[in-house]
């Protein structure tokens, strides 16, 4: 019981013990002493029965006190109970025998009591209360006042005895329980102790380790910079002699083997990045930027990346960006790209029918933020529920077959997902197997204060109430050309097929001022149907435009049956573009007017020259993209990733043109046109292009005096790029 009692009083923490111990010490005097007064109705029945009376009151204030001691009141309980015993003493001795009544040797034992519970000082001071009490039982007794002890068959010495033999006793079980409680209260203090210093310890060994697997991180992520370097460096070797080979006279296999060495080899580079992008996400050493950021440019611009990708899949490509979306946020545009470009390869990767829809809407958030929404979804082969949990893991693919048949480090998502996270967002998945996946991501920024183009702001004037019929086999696209058109106030009818859309032209319900024509459609196909539009005198003039896959536009662009046609994924201005000056021209009965789409892809020349171009960029995202667009133009380029790889591998070949990243890690771009410049005779310098973000006024002039030829700035586009390439071609090699 008193074990049970301690363990419930003595709670881990050290300073209350000698609470604890009071409390303890109390209730077992409490306890004692109802068992104690019980037992002394005996006595005091001899003594004098009126006694009895007042000896029993106390068993109400034993048990009152022993209640609320335990609720913690010790001190108290102490304080009262004293009094009422003493107060007790005091008026049966009055009333029986005074000083030498068998009641006041009680005063023995509770002046005992008194120092172990309240302590030694307030013990003294019961003493002298108990003194002052017998002195003034004394008093009353030489006054008369008291009562003399009435007669009975005990005398008072035996009465004397009995209850000096009482107190003792109880000051030896007081004495042998109290010590007993106090040395199990040492105990369980000293094993709380030796806890606390464990856990210390614990701590202790937790901080040592955790800076062991910080400097340990550190010196993985240094290891792998170094060595990504120490591969980058032999590597760009291959890829760049692989490239003077493609250059030279080959036979078709040779062709092939050697495009294959360097597609590896710019694999095994895209690889390598990725790693050191981890490792440095990892170290906590990657810092994003905050610039103006176009929402629509970064999602065109992944979407134009890998839209060659699609159509060789035979994927619908769409994207979709609602009009309550800000058009310019605060934020990383490489990074933004870069987690785009890696849902959209993965989405169209793992898609081999159907279509991949990237999806943009935002809402406000607190102190002026928004939260931008980004999805891209699938018609895939889907994740299964028990692998979606480790999609984010480093170095995990769904199953090691993938890795095989798809190929991939595994790293992608968790890049993307830390990049998120870094932007105040989070990265989620819904999938079903066998029918496709959604990524999601969300990224809280603010908004840049500035105005939205004409073709985001509404009813249009020239659109509004304007009829177009929208033919299109995919759902989504239907849609989404449903809501474009309705943001501008115009009235749409959608039809999913050539046929659908005839029924509906013949139906004579619908009078159009326009009609949108997807081409890939199955049984007939946009230019079948507007073959058979045509055909049909009513609509003659009715204007068509095409929708169209890259690689196909040039056979269907066919200024009979269009007005105009647009490359897929068909950008929101250029449809605006198209329908503005298609329904504002007046189209006579007999002539039709081509609309030029004026879409960036389509006006592209290929640049005429075969040119050796070196590109220095140390961003794995900007590289594909400079990569692509060099392409376009008609040009290959080999890879690296700082100024000093690009020293190494000018050292190794002349390169005409030197597209040079100004911000890149080991050896910035002005550093190494510096070198350059110094260190080979002027007859072989190559026309060095600055690529920089920090497009200020002056720039321009700062980067030629550093002995750049010219100036591009971030994020390049493909016009300017080819202004500049043909500047160089025009004035170094003037026989183009
Ligand atoms: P990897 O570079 O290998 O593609 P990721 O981190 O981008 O690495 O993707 C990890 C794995 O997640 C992939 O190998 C694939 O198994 C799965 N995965 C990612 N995206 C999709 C998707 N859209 N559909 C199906 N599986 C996907």
């Amino acid at each position: 019981m008193y074990l049970k009692l301690i363990r419930q009083l003595t709670p881990p923490n050290f300073p209350d013990r000698e609470k604890n111990f009071s409390a303890m010490a109390l209730h077992t005097i409490l306890t004692a002493s109802v068992f104690l007064t019980l037992f002394s109705i005996l006595p005091a029945i001899y003594a004098n029965p009126a006694s009895t009376v007042v000896i029993m009151a106390i068993l109400p204030a034993q048990i009152v006190g022993i209640h609320f001691n335990r609720k913690g009141f010790v001190r108290e309980t102490a304080v009262g109970y004293l009094a009422i015993v003493s107060l007790t003493i005091l008026t049966a001795s009055w009333f029986s025998g005074g000083v030498l009544g068998g009641g006041t040797i009680f005063f023995v034992p509770l002046v005992f009591v008194a120092g172990l519970i309240l302590g030694n000082r307030s013990g003294a001071y019961y003493g002298l209360l108990c003194t002052i009490i017998l002195v003034v039982l004394y008093v009353g007794q030489v006054l008369g006042y008291v009562q003399p002890l009435s007669t009975n068959p005990l005398t008072l010495a035996q009465l004397h005895t009995v209850v000096l033999i009482i107190s003792i006793l109880m000051m030896v079980v007081f004495t042998h329980l109290a010590l007993r409680g106090f040395r199990q209260l040492l105990a369980q203090a000293d094993a709380n102790r030796t806890a606390l210093n464990h856990t210390i310890q614990q701590l202790r060994d937790t901080t040592v380790s955790k800076e062991a697997a910080e400097t340990a991180t550190k010196a993985k992520s240094e290891f792998l910079a170094n060595m990504s370097h120490e591969i980058r460096t032999p590597l760009n070797g291959i890829i760049g002699m692989t490239g003077l080979v493609l250059d030279s006279p080959l036979t078709n296999e040779q062709r092939d083997f050697i495009e294959t060495i360097r597609k590896s080899g710019d694999n095994l580079l895209t690889i390598i990045n990725e790693i050191l992008d981890f490792s440095k996400i990892e170290a906590g050493q990657l810092e994003l930027e905050i610039q103006p950021v176009n929402v629509r440019q970064v999602v065109e611009e992944a979407v134009d990346l890998l839209a060659t990708e699609a159509v060789k899949k035979g994927l619908e490509l769409t994207y979709y960006i609602h009009h309550k979306t800000p058009s310019t946020l605060m934020g990383d545009v490489t990074r933004l790209r870069q987690i785009l470009v890696n849902l959209l390869s993965n989405a169209i990767k793992f898609t081999n029918q159907g279509e991949v829809v990237v999806c943009v809407d935002s809402q406000t958030v607190d102190n002026g933020q928004t939260r931008t929404h980004f999805s891209v979804k699938d018609t895939g082969i889907g994740i299964a529920a028990s692998n979606q949990a480790r999609l984010f893991q480093s170095f995990s693919q769904v199953d090691s077959s993938t890795t095989r048949r798809f190929g991939g480090t595994g790293l992608g998502l968790v890049i993307s997902k830390e990049l998120t996270e870094m932007m105040g967002g989070k990265m989620w998945v819904e999938s079903e197997e066998g029918k496709g996946s959604t990524f999601h991501f969300t990224i809280t920024t603010a908004v840049a204060p500035f105005a939205r183009p004409a073709y985001l702001s509404g009813d249009q004037p020239l659109l509004t109430q304007k009829k177009v019929l929208i033919v299109d086999d995919n759902e989504t696209n239907r849609i989404i050309l449903q809501q474009q058109t309705a943001s501008w106030g115009m009235e749409s009818v959608l039809a999913a097929s050539g046929d659908e859309a005839l029924t509906i032209l013949h139906s004579n319900n619908h009078k159009f001022d326009v009609a949108i024509l997807d081409m890939q459609m199955p049984a007939m196909d946009g230019r079948m149907l507007a073959e058979k539009i045509r055909q049909t005198h009513d609509d003659i003039t009715l204007p068509t435009i095409l929708l169209t896959s890259l690689g196909l536009h040039k056979e269907t662009s066919d200024g009979r049956l269009f007005n105009a046609h647009l490359v897929k994924p068909a950008k929101q201005s250029q449809l605006y573009d198209v329908l503005i000056q298609l329904l504002n021209d007046n189209i006579s009965a007999n002539r039709l007017t081509a609309v030029s789409a004026n879409t960036r892809l389509d006006t592209v020349e290929p640049i005429r020259a075969s040119l050796r171009v070196l590109l220095a960029e140390d961003n794995l995202i900007n590289q594909k993209v400079a990569l692509r667009m060099l392409e376009r133009l008609g040009l290959r380029a080999d890879v690296v990733a700082n100024g000093q790889e690009a020293i190494d591998s000018f050292k190794r070949q002349r390169y005409d043109v030197i597209l040079m990243d100004v911000q890149m890690p080991e050896m910035d771009g002005v550093t190494a046109t510096d070198y350059i410049r110094t260190n080979w005779p002027t007859d072989q310098q190559p026309y060095i292009i600055a690529m920089t973000a920090n497009a200020l006024s002056g720039d321009r002039e700062k980067y030629l005096e550093v002995g750049m030829d010219d100036y591009i700035s971030k994020p390049v586009r493909i016009e300017k790029l080819q202004e500049a390439l043909t500047s160089y071609t025009k004035t170094k090699l003037p026989s183009y």
